[in-house]
């Protein structure tokens, strides 16, 4: 096996338990290693390989159970980033004890034992170290049997500075100060048998939060100093979501302690490392007095999705890379129960519609992929990190869920989570324990869904006495590509008929069905709820019934799916671009955040794909739109709104100082600016970001001097990233610059810069400058930028939507290919085929 997977390890030894020294150096950012492995070898062998990356091994030796020690030899494999440990002697089967001294670096790529700095209170900056080993780097801070079904338990002891903290996955056990050294031993517990991707340590001046009990598990918020009051929001969330899912599991929280721990320079949102789950500070620090409802959500959302990891990814763990989904897309299912949970209010179901019709933007693409996808080698890995593992996962078990009832879908989940605990499990082993709990075909149903890319298009139409549907796949360029695919579809349906409405749930696995319903139909709902993840096409007598009928036929999901629906279709050409601005036209009472939000979001698309005369069209349309809907919701808050009431006003008067350019709307918000400048506390907080987005977006060469100023000198990570991202929106070509400039200069972490750029691509008056700059710094920008981040940054070629710039945008990258995101670039270049097909065929359109 190894000779034909050389980057899969052999089974021949595998690891117990391993105790590990580590002593970094936040000087010289490197550190030194010494681990002894408990190792149980299964047949006698001459070597034993393991996994090492920018590594060097010193001394390693085995000791076999009856205490004879055995000097091995290393050599590197780098390529594979293997170690192969030789031995003269052949070690015997059974027990044994693994020894390896060793050096490595804290590099400053954001993973492996990596390094990170943050101003101190003094001005000064400070080092910290931390780590990220998801999904293949444990093995740079360490030699390891790094794949997740070689599970083991782990032993930290973290050498460090006397006034530093030490943070690892367990509770520390003590602490011994080495005076020679002015260092002291921090020695932690046993962690229970996990993966070596969810090691941890984290080394640095943290302060903590007095710890608050979670069953028997203390749970603290770690930041760097000065942070404090930024943390209970976390803490509530936190201990909220830990005591929702061991409710739900029927599990307590499997580690010992948990700290969620906020680490300055971070490449992802967060990482569920067991017991220690680090976070960018943007996803776990917030000033909940002034943070906007959005900003608040995005922490509760990431705080509850990596808890729901202890048991979903941390206790049961997929056997290989590619059963991804089992965690990611759980973890992301399990987010929305627990936020729905402890904050009703929100309407967390209703909002991840729009997570949801994201991902059935990439999902219609000829570039899109299973949820499920063969992964062969290890770094093959980091292009699963995306919507449709997350967002598409999470969508089709909401529909199984949705489908089966929830209470016979949690007790499938127990008994998967009971069977596999300590262990590892695949997707397989998932609908086995659903199937046993519900007695239902699971796996016949969800394969289609997991195992298949795409999803279907449901087309209806009148019977006389019920509807008939059909299936097929959904593509926004019609290449007539599999046209047999087909899906095992629950479609949940309401149905106004003269004698009442019924309601009523189907499996619609034919080509095409009839649904007999006694009576004759005045008007239906396919996908009631939302929550299946197909589209609904509408025969035109069935459609007209449900424009007359918006705000009553159709809840507020449904009105959403219908316009998402809508649009989807007019990019697909399937639908005229007249017919979905006269749906539109009828949303001007709309009060309903989401389907605003879809609103809103194509506006921006067609703003990028037309040019003027039809641009200015476009505009004085959004405009006649907008501006009766700002002016229903004024620009106070009225007593007693809700949250997302205050966010929607926001979002409506961004959209019409934006989109529509409305000079009134400009001027007012620039007032309202300077009024917030003075007294942060006058202005509505859901507001600001509208305030800035327009001051950006009419921005003087000195609102860009302030935005500057208040990225650098920001209070909260939320107040930082809100003028460092507006930086992004300024149209004047030398502020541009500026911000491109900003990009690699070493002002902006590595973190952001990936997304700023991004922001500029997708900002129209900057892209050509922008694309530009990204081609002559390309380079750079790898060399600079965490790895996971280039492909993400590279979705801003979305926006690049003129044919000249598209074939450049390919030559392009057909000569600098993004390895570690072929299928997300595949993606952006379909993305941008399909915005310059429709600028095309819009050509003529909408010319006032
Ligand atoms: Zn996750």
């Amino acid at each position: 096996m190894s000779a034909e997977k050389p980057y899969r390890l052999p089974t021949t030894a595998t690891p117990d338990r391993y105790e590990l020294r580590l002593t970094p150096d936040l000087t010289t950012w490197t550190f030194t290693g010494e681990e002894r492995v408990a190792v149980r070898v299964h047949e006698p062998v001459r070597e034993i390989i393991l996994n090492a990356a920018e590594l060097e091994l010193h001394a390693v030796s085995f000791k076999t159970a009856d205490g004879k020690v055995l000097p091995g030899r290393v050599s590197l494999d780098s390529e594979n980033e293997r170690a192969i440990l030789s031995f003269a002697e052949a070690v015997p089967a059974g027990g044994g004890e693994l020894e390896i001294h060793f050096t490595g670096i804290l590099n400053d790529k954001l993973h492996g034992f990596y390094r990170s700095t943050y101003k101190g209170a003094d001005g000064q900056d400070k080092p910290l170290a931390s780590t990220q080993f998801e999904s293949t780097d444990a093995r740079r801070a360490f030699p390891c049997w790094d794949e997740p079904a070689f599970k083991a338990v782990f032993q930290v002891i973290l050498v460090v500075d006397q006034k530093l903290t030490a943070i690892s996955n367990a509770r520390v056990v003590s602490e011994t100060a080495l005076p020679a050294t002015h260092k002291k031993a921090v020695v932690f517990a046993d962690t229970m048998k996990m993966s070596t991707y969810l090691v941890a340590f984290i080394v640095g001046e943290f302060e903590a939060t007095e710890p608050v009990m979670v069953g028997k598990a203390p749970l603290r918020v770690c930041a760097v100093p000065g942070k404090k009051h930024l943390t209970p929001f976390a803490i509530a969330i936190g201990k909220a979501s830990l005591e929702h899912f061991s409710a739900y599991y029927g599990i307590p929280y499997p580690g010992d302690k948990l700290d969620l721990i906020a680490i300055p320079d971070f490449a992802s949102g967060a990482m569920e490392n067991l017991g220690a789950i680090t976070f960018r500070e943007t996803a776990l620090l917030v000033d909940a007095a002034r943070a906007t409802r959005t900003e608040l959500e995005r922490v509760a959302d990431v705080v509850s999705h990596e808890n729901a990891h202890m048991w979903f990814g941390d206790l049961v763990t997929m056997k290989w890379w590619n059963g991804l989904w089992l965690n990611e897309a759980f973890a992301t299912f399990m987010e929305m129960l627990a936020v729905d949970a402890w904050k009703p209010e929100w309407r967390r179901w209703d909002s991840f519609t729009v997570s949801r019709a994201a991902a059935m933007q990439v999902d219609g693409l000829k570039s899109t992929r299973p949820i499920e996808f063969p992964v062969e080698r290890p770094e093959e890995a980091a292009g699963m990190f995306d919507i449709l593992t997350y967002e598409k996962g999470a969508s089709v078990l909401r529909m199984l869920e949705q489908y089966l009832g929830d209470e016979a879908f949690r007790d499938g989940i127990r008994l998967y989570l009971r069977r596999h605990a300590y262990a590892n499990a695949e997707t397989t082993d998932l609908w086995d324990a659903l199937e046993e709990s519900t007695k239902e075909p699971v796996r016949a149903l969800m394969d289609t869904w997991i195992f298949q890319a795409g999803y279907p298009l449901i087309t209806v139409a009148k019977e006389p006495r019920g509807l008939r549907l059909t299936q097929q796949m959904f593509r926004y360029l019609q290449d007539g590509s599999d046209p047999e695919r087909k899906w095992h579809v629950p479609i949940f349906l309401r149905v106004g008929t003269k004698t009442g409405v019924i309601e009523k749930t189907i499996l619609l696995a034919d080509r095409e069905q009839t649904v007999e319903l006694g009576d004759p139909v005045d008007w239906a709902v396919v996908n009631a709820g939302g929550h299946g993840f197909h589209r609904v096409r509408y025969g035109a007598d069935l459609f007209d019934s449900l424009k007359r009928g918006l705000q009553v036929r159709l809840s507020a999901v449904e009105r959403f799916s219908l316009v998402n629906d809508t649009w989807a279709s007019t990019l697909a050409g399937l639908t005229s671009l007249t017919d979905y601005l006269s749906l539109i036209d009828l949303l001007s009472d709309e009060n309903d955040v989401n389907v605003w939000t879809t609103v809103i979001g194509s506006g921006h698309h067609l703003e990028r794909i037309l040019d003027d005369p039809q641009c200015a069209t476009l505009e004085k349309r959004l405009r006649a739109l907008l501006g009766p809907a700002v002016a229903r919701f004024g620009w106070t808050p009225r007593q007693g709104e809700s949250d997302l009431e205050s966010q929607l006003r926001g979002d409506l008067i961004n959209a019409l100082g934006t989109l529509g350019d409305d000079k009134a709307c400009q001027e007012k918000a620039r007032e309202l600016f300077a009024l917030y400048e003075k007294s942060p506390d006058a202005v509505e907080r859901n507001l600001i970001p509208a305030l800035i987005a327009i001051v950006a977006h009419t921005g003087t060469a000195a609102d860009y001097d302030k935005f500057y100023a208040r990225f650098k000198n920001a209070q909260t990570p939320q107040e930082e990233t809100r003028f460092l991202f507006a930086l992004a929106n300024f149209r004047l070509p030398e502020l541009i610059d500026r911000t491109l400039d900003l990009t690699i200069n070493g002002e902006v972490r590595t973190q952001n810069s990936p997304y700023l750029m991004r922001g500029i691509l997708l900002n129209k008056p900057a892209r050509v400058k922008a694309w530009a700059f990204m081609k002559a710094h390309w380079e750079e920008m790898l060399r600079q930028y965490p790895d996971n981040a280039i492909p993400r940054m590279c979705e801003g070629i979305v926006g690049l939507a003129t044919a000249e710039l598209e074939a450049d945008v390919r030559d392009f990258f057909a000569r600098h290919p993004v390895k570690q995101g072929t299928k997300q670039m595949e993606q952006h270049l379909e993305r941008l085929h399909v915005a310059v097909i429709c600028r095309e065929r819009w050509r003529d359109l909408l010319r006032s």
